[in-house]
């Protein structure tokens, strides 16, 4: 089974519609130069809500093959939900993708499996893919404890949902030491949790479904480690935070098998 490679960029809290316009330019030249195959891998680039539509205009202007995704969605249709964004808006804005239980939001707003769970199906029903993050801090993975942690957070997250749904869903392995610490997880390590879940999603589910799913790796990558990490053979493409910001950088990610 031959999965895609997916490299995404998580800009997170970064850059203005401005600088939205000039990264998301200079990504497209970047792979331009480097006679990038997009049949090869899909490039995906996820900034803040208010760039969404800058990227969009770009995207569509000059017709790039390059997608975008947002950093969260709502679970509610509309309503008095003051600062929160639906999965409608999304993809009337061509978003492909939404990045649901990033660790940041689990930690800072307190999402649960659940949640992110139920985020995941709003993504679905509006025709988007999520990209389902999991991942545990250091304390758990000194004690040995990762794959169950990581496996509870899958459980929770997919409880309920079918294995139509799931197949169109995207997972990312992130684990919380190594987000944005210079601390990348060895090879291993990503291919050590990325085959649990896709075990996981045998035991739930069938080996159709997880010979479908695209599991990432996402923490410290950069263009010097990635190639290590894409050469595991569960591990289908990386979420990308801090290098993702720099066109250069994440055009060399994305074409790490250039
Ligand atoms: C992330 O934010 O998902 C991430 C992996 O960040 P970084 O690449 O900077 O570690």
């Amino acid at each position: 089974m031959t999965r895609k490679p997916l490299l995404a960029g998580n800009w997170k809290m970064n850059l203005d519609h401005f600088e939205a316009i000039a990264l998301v330019q200079g990504l497209a030249a970047e792979l331009a130069d480097m006679k990038f195959d997009y049949s090869s891998a899909d490039v995906v680039v996820i900034p803040p809500f208010t760039d969404i539509r800058s990227v969009q205009t770009v995207v569509d202007s000059d017709n790039l093959q390059i997608s975008y995704g947002a950093q969260d969605v709502s679970t509610h249709e509309a309503g008095a939900y003051t600062g929160e964004v639906s999965a409608t808006m999304l993809s009337k804005l061509g978003v492909s993708y939404i990045v649901v239980g990033h660790s940041e939001r689990r930690e800072y707003h307190h999402e649960s499996d659940q949640l992110v769970g139920e985020k995941a199906r709003v993504a679905l029903a509006a025709g988007m893919t999520p990209i389902v993050c999991c991942g545990e801090g250091l304390e758990v993975r000194q004690a040995g404890e990762h794959v169950n942690h990581v496996l509870s957070q899958i459980d929770g997250a997919f409880e309920g949902m079918s294995a139509e749904d799931v197949r169109k869903c995207v997972i990312a392995y992130e684990p919380i030491w190594a987000i944005g610490t210079g601390e990348v997880a060895t090879p291993e390590d990503a291919q050590e949790v990325c085959a649990a879940i896709r075990g996981r999603l045998v035991e739930l589910y069938d080996q159709t479904t997880a010979d479908t799913v695209r599991v990432l790796y996402g923490g410290s990558v950069k263009s010097s480690n990635v190639a290590e990490i894409m050469a595991k053979e569960d591990v289908d493409g990386a979420l990308v935070g801090g290098a993702s910001l720099k066109a250069n950088e994440f055009a060399k990610i994305a074409n790490f098998n250039g």
